[in-house]
């Protein structure tokens, strides 16, 4: 990072990142006060108010918010400071890991959002997991500290031990449940104020020279001074300091403590990814790495969603930028079908609302609508080749086989089909032999919400039924090599929505066979989307 050339200034003050939490500690509480000060919403509460009144609008969105779950994800933009942040939202549920996971390929940080009373919870660890794979940086939020919460060392230890990473406390917290009255600020010896008066107000700042400081006693109950002082002693004797280095290669995470519901911690916390969090990084692609400097626009999407308005048949394709700065109407080259491409209308996400972006720079989100030509992993450049990579597809775990309820309804159904499994909702397979398709998914809600989807959104019901198969296997090799394998076990093979060749399986048995009997050909669980 530090023997980087210098960043256009545009693409420096960019923060682009994720919130990785367990369902309940706080996540959207935290997006919704991160709105708040950035000035991309009036009032908290707005962000869950327009959710709820989308939802109304469909059954599909009854059911997310019955489970309590956000299936889709979204970008949000604000600016802040000198800062501007893009929040790209991750589903919480872990039925839709693969999502997520590819969201994270898409960010240059998140911010981990844990429950004082809680600690590390599963999806936590799961999420923490898939961003470690990446190195990625992460900053670490310890909310609800107004409510009864562990011991400030005990909830580090835990993210220490069961996280392997070094944990740096940025903020201690003084006082805790009704007695939680702010945090002292170890890295600008501050002391920070909750308003327990006003939800919505930042938190007053004292500054001092440090604990000793005789101005801390007209602020903080002496018993809570006393302990504050005799902890951050020994805090600052047992923990590492925080290393801005260790941190960038997510070696270390910074610690702020505070209740996203009372606003307190908040700024903070963005003034914490604004300072020490990551510029835009470079990204790999198979030909060469991209660095965000570079004059030229280049591009991934790692999302598409289709639908998002239901009056308006649309697909946003959600792209990150990689390089250069972008401006409307600026012709770029679909790598894929090496089509050149006017993007006229690329989109913004500020809050709930869409609006045109006539600029971004490289490390910003966009929206790009379209009629399906935009897919997960696809590239957008000034004409260059390029393949980005680390954008994989999972093998689904659970496979079903689907059928309209009306046969004549078949043919629609296809197109239903093949739309969600390019918006990457559902791995799709057509069977070589037989009618029908196999859906496949890798956790069970996902049937349920993909049949209120095709039903609501392209009016056709669907039974989803047990099959035969139980997981999928993309096949590699040398044509001669993958046709033999093909010919001799038809009832297997099946092809993915990219026509490329899957193999379907019953028991590890079917997959050790063929690595046995066929040589030049390895089936994978994973395949790269690009
Ligand atoms: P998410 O599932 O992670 O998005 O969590 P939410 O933001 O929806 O919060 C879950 C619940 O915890 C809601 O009832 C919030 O009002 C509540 N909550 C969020 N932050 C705080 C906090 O700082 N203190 C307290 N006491 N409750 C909070």
């Amino acid at each position: 990072m530090t023997n980087r050339p210098a960043l256009p200034p545009e693409i420096a003050r960019r923060r682009t990142f994720a919130i990785i939490s367990h369902p309940d500690a706080g996540k959207t509480t935290l997006t919704e006060k991160f709105l708040l000060f950035g000035g991309a919403i009036q009032m908290a509460g707005q962000v869950r108010a327009k959710g709820e009144a989308r939802r109304t609008r469909s059954d599909f969105m009854k059911m997310e918010q019955d489970r309590g779950i956000s299936v889709s994800a979204s970008a949000m933009s604000f600016e802040y400071r000198e800062f501007r942040y893009n929040l790209v939202d991750t589903p919480g549920h872990s039925d839709f890991s693969e999502d997520t996971y590819r969201t994270l390929t898409a960010v240059d940080a998140a911010i981990m959002v844990i429950d004082g009373a809680k600690g590390v919870e599963s999806q936590t660890r799961k999420l923490f997991e898939v961003c470690r794979l990446r190195d990625l940086p992460i900053l670490t939020f310890c909310n609800k500290m107004d409510r009864e919460s562990r011991d400030t060392f005990e909830i580090i230890d835990e993210i220490q031990e069961n996280l392997a990473i070094d944990v740096a406390p940025a903020s201690w917290p003084i006082g805790v449940g009704r007695d939680f009255i702010g945090a002292y600020d170890l890295i600008h010896d501050r002391l920070d104020i909750m308003d327990r008066a006003d939800r919505n107000k930042v938190a007053e700042t004292v500054a001092i020279s440090g604990l000793d400081d005789p101005k801390l006693e007209e602020h903080v109950p002496a018993d809570l001074l006393e302990k504050l002082r005799e902890e951050v002693e020994m805090a600052r004797e047992l923990l590492p300091a925080f290393d801005r280095q260790s941190f960038l290669e997510g070696h270390m995470t910074p610690i702020w403590f505070g209740s996203a519901i009372n606003s307190f911690g908040v700024k903070e916390l963005m003034d914490g990814i604004g300072e020490y969090g990551p510029e835009p990084l470079v990204q790999k692609a198979t030909e060469r790495d991209v660095a965000p400097e570079e004059k030229k626009v280049t591009g991934f999407v790692f999302k598409v969603q289709a639908n998002m308005d239901p009056k308006h048949r649309d697909r946003v394709a959600f792209v990150r930028l990689v390089s250069g700065h972008f401006q409307r109407g600026m012709k770029l080259t679909h790598v894929r079908t090496k089509k050149p491409m006017s993007v006229s209308n690329p989109v913004l996400f500020l809050a709930a609302d869409r609006e045109l972006a006539e600029e971004a720079w490289g490390g910003d989100i966009m929206g790009i609508p379209n009629h399906g030509q935009l897919r997960i992993g696809d590239a957008l450049t000034e004409g260059e080749v390029l393949h980005f990579t680390g954008i994989p597809s999972f093998a689904p775990e659970l496979l079903q086989s689907v059928r309209a309820t009306d046969p004549m309804k078949g043919k629609h159904l296809e197109k239903a089909l093949m739309q969600f499994a390019e918006e990457g909702a559902a791995k799709v397979f057509k069977p070589a032999i037989g009618s029908g398709f196999i859906v496949g998914v890798v956790g069970a809600l996902q049937f349920e919400v993909l049949a209120s989807r095709i039903e609501l959104e392209y009016g056709i019901p669907v039974r989803f039924e047990a099959s035969q198969f139980t997981s999928a296997r993309w096949v590699q090799g040398d044509k001669a090599a993958v046709e033999k394998l093909v010919n001799a076990n038809k009832q297997h093979i099946s092809y993915d929505h990219d026509g490329d060749v899957v193999f379907l399986t019953r028991l590890q048995w079917d997959i050790d066979r063929v690595a046995r009997d066929y040589e030049g050909v390895t089936l994978s669980a994973t395949k790269e989307m690009m």
